[in-house]
């Protein structure tokens, strides 16, 4: 008897399933489709639409890596979607902490007298990566923020112009 090849393999054991994720093409069709509009009708409130849409996805929707470096000097390889996210609650409060500080400001949110992992440093003889060091966010990632920062203000700034 030959096996049927269109048998889905067994899921591996230890990995955990994930859903899978759509195409970040998906995405830049959608923004390929609204670029194209806004030319053809030749609008900048589409543009606009547009460019806030774009700032939405890079924020918030863009499927991602967490990319927070561990204690022990790794990048977090864990999906996350949207550049200001984290995979968990303690990856979250260190990219909290780098975003304030691409900010130029220090987390109000944050307790003083704690470092990011909400516990003291402990001597156990591993190479430990302060906090500041393991947040630091990747130069892709810092770039886009601020270039969809740049973004919203721009659509807000136009929105305002555009209903006075
Ligand atoms: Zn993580």
């Amino acid at each position: 008897m030959v096996a049927n090849p269109q048998e889905p393999p067994a899921p591996r054991r230890g990995t955990r399933r994930r859903p899978r994720r759509e195409s970040p093409l998906v995405w830049w069709g959608v923004f390929a489709v609204v670029g194209v509009a806004a030319v053809l009708l030749w609008s900048w409130r589409i543009a606009l639409l547009g460019l806030l849409l774009w700032c939405l996805y890079e924020f918030v929707l863009v499927p991602t890596i967490c990319r927070v470096m561990t204690r022990q000097g790794y990048a977090c390889r864990e999906p996350v979607r949207g550049r200001l996210f984290a995979c968990g609650e303690r990856h979250q409060r260190v990219k909290s902490d780098a975003l304030w500080r691409l900010a130029g400001l220090r987390n109000p949110f944050r307790p003083k007298g704690r470092d990011a992992d909400g516990r003291a440093h402990r001597d156990t003889g591993v190479v430990v990566f302060s906090p500041s060091v393991r947040g630091r966010l990747a130069q892709a990632d810092r770039m886009l923020i601020l270039l969809a920062s740049a973004g919203t203000l721009v659509a807000l700034a136009g929105m305002v112009y555009g209903l006075a």
